[in-house]
């Protein structure tokens, strides 16, 4: 199959090319050309299988005869070998919890799928240099990719974020990796890592002297385990003799990876009645829906901060998928909230139901309270833990917090930070001399 850029869908790409480039060179994102449509009894078979047989099975299904069947058995299992368990609330609704993987977000599920891919490909072409992954992070993005890439031969990977603006463990999660990770903090905001990775990319003479790689949700390798999850609770729902026909999954939204991932699995036949997209403060979507106008705006921290973005990297995926501002309107209902409601929301579920929220997970169910119709089986996506935000979640719910194994092991481990100023040249000589490649780079006039 091939897969079209989204500015030009004459411009298209293998899956490996898509997968390596992460954006298309026209700067679109690449989607596939046709992905297939499962049929029914396909679905009903699906009931008596495991996490992975299922993974396995709608991975070869939409990436057909892309990836030889037994590399893609063998990068299913290892994404997946974690639990994904279904949890039903006492008021009846659903949360999928997508965090019990190694860094307790779901980004461990894109993000380890799309690094052993690229490994894949790698060891096909001895003759490529090492790849250079860059990824800005506000937190969770950062600690899911260096994780995935951490100790991989052949690849390095370097993390930047702003200083004081990620959490504690957030930071641990990467900075105390060592070895091909680097954690390089900015003097500056998370705009600012975004624009220094940005400008990297279009920089030729970077690229003709470095391999480097988005790791970003833009890059298609990371939405297609992305697909298996919906329908893995699509299964568990039949098997619990829930109306699937009535299906309402509400997805806390950042860069909006999560949300096309929905989008495709409905493309590829998953009997799904409407998303619901939820934002914190930073309402970019939100107000795309409500007026049809896309103004990207400054991040702003809130207490989710995996939910800062200003500027949804995959909004043209969105607009591509479902074509025009009606039909969007048609298959999404769109809501944002404040770190005031967010509050509210994890202590009245804390203290109504004995179920703790993350705050980024807190969004998703709280719009299903608001949007669910009767009849409706309300599916929250669990995107985080709670312990990741565990000194916030404690003074929240009033309640202590056993930190897991996989977060108490960072906690104890000494992190290892490059401190850099906020400017393109400092980060361009950085990524070459760490490359062993001196080649003069020259001042920028007007340079922070
Ligand atoms: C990244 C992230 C999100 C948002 O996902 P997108 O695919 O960027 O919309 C939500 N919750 C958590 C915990 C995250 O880490």
């Amino acid at each position: 199959m091939l897969y079209y850029s989204t500015k030009n869908k004459h411009n298209t790409a293998t899956l490996e090319q898509a997968v390596t480039r992460g954006v298309a060179p026209d700067g679109g994102l690449y989607l596939p050309q046709r992905l297939p449509r499962l049929p029914k009894a396909f679905l009903r078979n699906m009931a008596g299988m495991t996490l992975q047989e299922l993974g396995y099975a709608i991975a070869a299904f939409a990436l057909k005869d892309d990836v030889p069947a037994d590399v893609l058995h063998d990068i299913v299992n290892k994404t997946f070998h974690f639990e994904i368990p279904l949890v039903k609330t006492p008021n009846g609704r659903y949360v999928l919890e997508l965090f019990h993987g190694p860094t307790m977000a779901f980004k461990d599920v894109g993000t380890s799928f799309m690094a052993r891919l690229l490994d894949y490909y790698r060891k096909n072409h001895p003759e490529w240099s090492t790849l250079n992954v860059l990824v800005p992070t506000s937190g969770d993005t950062g600690s899911a990719v260096s994780n995935s890439f951490h100790n991989m031969p052949g690849v390095n990977v370097y993390v930047l974020y702003p200083k004081g603006a990620v959490s504690i463990i957030q930071r641990a999660q990467f900075a105390t990796l060592g070895d091909n990770v680097t954690a390089i903090e900015v003097d500056g905001t998370f705009d600012d890592c975004k624009q220094l990775v940005e400008r990297a990319f279009m920089d030729h003479e970077l690229n003709d002297a470095l391999r480097l790689t988005s790791a970003m949700s833009i890059n298609y390798a990371r939405l297609v385990p992305q697909m298996i999850y919906y329908f893995w609770a699509y299964v568990q729902l039949a098997i619990a003799g829930e109306d699937v026909d009535n299906l309402v999954f509400s997805v806390p939204c950042s860069n909006l990876g999560n949300l096309a991932s929905g989008l495709l699995a409905q493309q590829m036949g998953l009997p799904v009645k409407r998303f619901l997209s939820v934002e914190n403060q930073n309402n970019i979507f939100y107000n795309y829906v409500k007026t049809g106008i896309f103004t990207p705006k400054p991040t702003q921290y809130s207490i989710a901060p995996a939910l800062d973005a200003g500027c949804p990297n995959n909004f043209e995926r969105i607009v591509t998928l479902l074509g025009s501002h009606e039909n969007i309107c048609n298959h999404i209902h769109a809501y944002s909230y404040d770190d005031e409601q967010i509050i509210e929301t994890i202590q009245q579920t804390h203290s109504n139901e004995g179920y703790m929220l993350d705050p980024h997970t807190a969004v998703a169910y709280r719009a299903l309270d608001e949007d669910l119709q009767s009849g409706e089986v309300g599916i929250a996506l669990g995107t985080a833990s709670p312990a990741k935000l565990y000194p916030l979640m404690e003074r929240i719910t009033k309640e202590p917090i056993l930190l897991p194994k996989q977060l108490e092991q960072f906690l104890n481990a000494e992190p290892q930070i490059t401190k850099m100023k906020n400017g393109y040249t400092t980060f361009k000589r950085l990524l070459l001399s760490s490359n062993g490649i001196s080649i003069p780079v020259r001042p920028d006039f007007g340079e922070k």
